[in-house]
């Protein structure tokens, strides 16, 4: 069922039917006419502040002229690639910066064009290295991932996630291989008599059993978000969590694949998210960041003992797109990246990400309605609940969060915001509002987008300003 939650939704503003075939059918879409800096403008000359990139996907706004460029370039020099026989100047390099960029762990990058394929991608390299290892296990064929998670939207990558709302239309699910064990989530699943210790400790020994019941010599891979976005909200894990599930996946000889579609790149205030939880993944998805929205450009990056298996092997991994290594969104993600680095972006990152908490934290933790606020570097969730203090949450239907979102675009605030959460299974229902501005945001800007937001949310529970 597609849930309308506009009220006033049915027509288009002019009465025309959209001929695209859009996730809501009937929704009220704004239409874009342009996007500058951070700002987006419709074409009935409405300015929106773009506060989150839609799915956080803006890292250095919008017009950026050296982006621009270097994709005009690219597509005056080599606009396509067949990557069976060719190679481009701007795929090596960005291949090469993103190797560079993992200090030693990653050997290999492979450039697709959606989160979606980096993850199909992924669980395919996933499967192929223990074929190809020197002492093959082919048995190896499942994957454990986390509830409440979200790895992409083609049937792989759903069977993959653990986001009720979203499987349940497709169910069954075409691999029936994939098991799910609980997010590290303190907020809901964290009990109040739990050290950070003992709530790892839970989770591993959790993690540990399914990898007993599943028969530890037929897990693949253990898949998780490193801060989970789309469907819960930018929950980041607590210290020890990573260290503590990859110590269990070399227990068992299981590899560990890491989703940093949304959550890469730089989002989190370092460009992998990994490297804060003292832990290397062996396979890694990026995306959304990585070229800021200019082009379609995601991809995988192997570590060593990955690709050093297929090199002995078939030295062929068996997967292909007619659009992969696209020389155009490569060119658009290593101008994205060189300019992050050299305008030291991250440093940005890291000084407006403790202002936005900071600010978060003092605009709206008292807030009757608003349960939780978390998230790394400029990736904040918010999480609202019908009931503070018993932390229950508002029925599923009524959608919350994209409701104050999709008046967050209204003339009244003119902020664009993403919702998150929702349509989980029972303790994991939480109903988010993601803030997730570009790497560029200034300190005027955080302070606006929170004070809008505080009153977007005031005035959809109708309180008083806090
Ligand atoms: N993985 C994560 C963590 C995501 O957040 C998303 C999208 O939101 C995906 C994978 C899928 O990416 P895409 O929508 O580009 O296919």
């Amino acid at each position: 069922m597609v849930v309308v939650i506009n009220k006033e939704a049915g027509t288009s503003r002019n009465g025309e039917q959209s001929a695209v075939l859009h996730r809501h059918l009937n929704h009220q879409f704004l239409p874009l006419e342009r996007a500058e800096g951070n700002y987006l403008y419709t074409a009935h000359g409405r300015k929106i502040f773009d506060g989150s990139g839609g799915p956080s996907v803006a890292c250095l706004g919008w017009g950026n002229e050296r982006v621009v460029d270097a994709v005009t370039k690219q597509l005056r020099s080599a606009p396509y690639c067949a990557t069976i026989f060719f190679t481009t100047r701007v795929a090596e390099e960005l291949g090469r910066f993103l190797v560079d960029s993992t200090n030693g762990h990653m050997a290999r990058a492979y450039i697709v064009n959606s989160g979606s394929e980096a993850m199909e991608a992924a669980v395919k390299l996933a499967r192929q290295f223990f074929l190809e290892k020197s002492s093959p296990e082919p048995q190896r064929t499942r994957f454990i991932a986390r509830q409440q998670s979200y790895h992409g939207t083609t049937l792989g990558a759903l069977a993959i996630g653990g986001h009720a709302y979203r499987r349940e239309h497709f169910e069954p699910l075409l691999p029936q291989n994939v098991s799910h064990v609980s997010p590290c989530y303190a907020y809901r699943q964290q009990q109040t008599s739990e050290t950070d210790e003992e709530y790892v400790a839970r989770l591993a020994r959790e993690l540990e059993d399914e990898f007993q019941r599943m028969g530890p010599d037929t897990v693949c891979a253990f898949v998780a978000e490193p801060v989970v976005g789309a469907a819960l909200g930018c929950v980041p894990s607590i210290p020890g969590y990573f260290k503590a599930v990859k110590a269990i996946c070399d227990k068992y000889g299981a590899l560990l694949i890491l989703d940093e579609v949304m959550c890469g790149m730089g989002r989190t205030g370092t460009l992998h998210a990994w490297e804060q939880e003292g832990v290397a993944p062996d396979i890694q998805t990026i995306g959304k960041c990585l070229g800021g929205g200019y082009q379609p450009v995601s991809g995988v990056l192997a570590s060593h003992r990955v690709v050093d298996a297929l090199s002995g092997g078939s030295s062929v991994f068996v997967h292909g797109h007619t659009y992969q290594g696209h020389p155009v969104g490569c060119a658009a993600a290593l101008e994205v990246q060189r300019i992050i680095q050299q305008d030291n972006l991250l440093e940005n990152v890291k000084d407006m990400g403790l202002l936005l908490s900071k600010l978060l934290v003092e605009k709206l933790s008292s807030h009757p309605h608003v349960g939780d606020i978390r998230g790394r570097g400029l990736f904040w969730g918010i999480e609202l609940v019908a009931d503070k203090k018993t932390k229950a949450v508002f029925p599923s239907a009524a959608h919350v969060s994209m409701e104050i979102c999709e008046r967050g675009l209204s003339e009244a605030y003119s902020l664009s915001v993403y919702p998150a959460g929702g349509g989980g299974a029972e303790g994991l229902q939480g109903d988010a509002i993601i803030v997730s501005p570009p790497y560029t945001v200034t300190k005027e800007e955080i302070e606006m987008v929170v004070t809008t937001l505080a009153r977007m949310i005031n005035d959809y529970f109708e309180v008083g300003t806090m």
